[in-house]
């Protein structure tokens, strides 16, 4: 018999051919879409308003299977953390962060990361490959439904318990376009989640020409790991900025939100100790950020097993903080949540099996939309 079809890994599009391959109605996609993500539902049998015949068919073909729980860790602070079995011995960590207003998940969108930003935890796993789209939604549902029915709430919104997703987990995004967006669009869809654009938002390292595509096909918010004021030192934080340097990065940064009103991008700037957290590096921040609608975020650095860096003092990061406020910067130190979990930021590993670590840039594959 076939490998059954794993409905979770399907977007509205993808279920409505696999319906047409069936013979069925391409309607029956928004039904079945409502069932899996709005009901939490995996036993056709209980997809009421489908045929008996077609519940049979289903049954003998296809399934719903999110992937396992290998561990759930809640924080004092409310904050849960994840470690989910993919194949062959990889897994994947996903957080969500109770807020009084919000609930926040934060997925993951790749095995391991390539990108090898030197104070991050997940480079140190290596990569190993993009999630399915099914994968990074299956985050989603398989958070939502269980806080959901574990009573848990986001903010004072009975009828769910994330409200908001940031795509901040392992991996780098935009290194896995198609799958990010398709997981994007279901995230979105009305017969799914039903979350607006200002409800998710991705964070990327800077992979430029991919930046564009997004605001092409599911503009989103932006956030930016920036991390450096100068391309010098940011070649030593984010390697990747050597193949897309600054200058590309910002003017990247301002094409995408031009035309969108009220929009800012989102600039991450970790905190670590006499690397990046002098004076000196806020004022330049300040210049480089000139003219682009811009938030900031600080992140104090989040340490791990085998790192030399440190985190910078409660003092450099106030008076970092306050060189880019009166320059008329909007900008917030992020809480470290999860501490006693390790669910920080940057503290994401699970478990990268056949490692690959590109040497090169040249050779990350980035995702490529078929040519038409
Ligand atoms: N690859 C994407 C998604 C990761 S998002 C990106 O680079 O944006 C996670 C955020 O946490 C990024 O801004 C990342 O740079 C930051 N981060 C990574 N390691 C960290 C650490 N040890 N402490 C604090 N922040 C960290």
């Amino acid at each position: 018999m076939d490998t059954p079809v794993n409905l979770l890994h399907l977007d509205r599009q993808g279920l409505q051919a696999y319906f047409e391959g069936i013979g069925e109605k391409p309607f029956r996609a928004t039904q079945v879409l409502q069932w899996i993500h709005q009901h939490g539902v995996t036993d056709f049998a209980e997809m009421s308003n489908l045929s008996k015949v077609l519940r049979q068919k289903l049954q003998d073909t296809a399934c719903v299977t999110p992937p396992k729980v290998l561990l759930q860790q809640t924080s004092v602070d409310g904050t849960s953390k994840w470690l989910l079995q993919l194949d062959s011995g990889n897994s994947i960590e996903m957080v969500y962060i109770p807020e009084d207003d919000r609930g926040t998940l934060c997925v993951s969108s790749q095995v391991g990361c390539a990108i090898d930003c030197s104070f991050c935890a997940t480079a140190q796993q290596g990569f190993n490959r993009n999630l399915l789209a099914g994968e990074i939604v299956a985050q989603l549902w398989l958070a939502e439904h269980t806080l959901y029915k574990q009573g848990i709430r986001a903010g004072d919104n009975p009828d769910r318990a994330i409200s908001n997703v940031v795509m901040m987990g392992m991996g780098e995004p935009l290194v896995n376009f198609n799958n990010v967006v398709s997981s994007m669009r279901t995230m979105m869809d009305d017969f799914a989640y039903g979350l607006s654009w200002r409800r998710i938002t991705l964070s990327t390292s800077g992979i430029v020409p991919a930046i564009a595509r997004l605001k092409e096909q599911c503009p989103v918010n932006l956030a930016v790991s920036l991390h450096a004021p100068n391309d010098e030192l940011r070649d030593t934080l984010v390697p990747i900025n050597k193949k897309y340097p600054l200058a590309d990065l910002l003017a990247a940064c301002r094409d995408y939100i031009e035309g969108k009103n009220r929009c800012k991008v989102t600039f991450e700037y970790v905190m670590i100790k006499d690397i990046n957290d002098s004076p000196q590096h806020a004022r330049q921040l300040v210049r480089i950020l000139q003219g682009i609608p811009a938030k900031l975020n600080l992140i104090p650095f989040n340490p791990f097993p085998n790192t030399d860096y440190q985190r910078s003092t409660p003092e450099a990061i106030e008076q970092f903080r306050n060189i880019l406020m009166n320059s008329g910067l909007m900008t917030v130190t992020r809480k470290t949540r999860g501490d006693d979990i390790d669910a920080a930021c940057g503290q994401l590993a699970g478990q990268v099996q056949d490692r690959r670590k590109p040497r090169q840039f040249k050779n990350i594959p980035i995702q490529q939309e078929p040519l038409e």
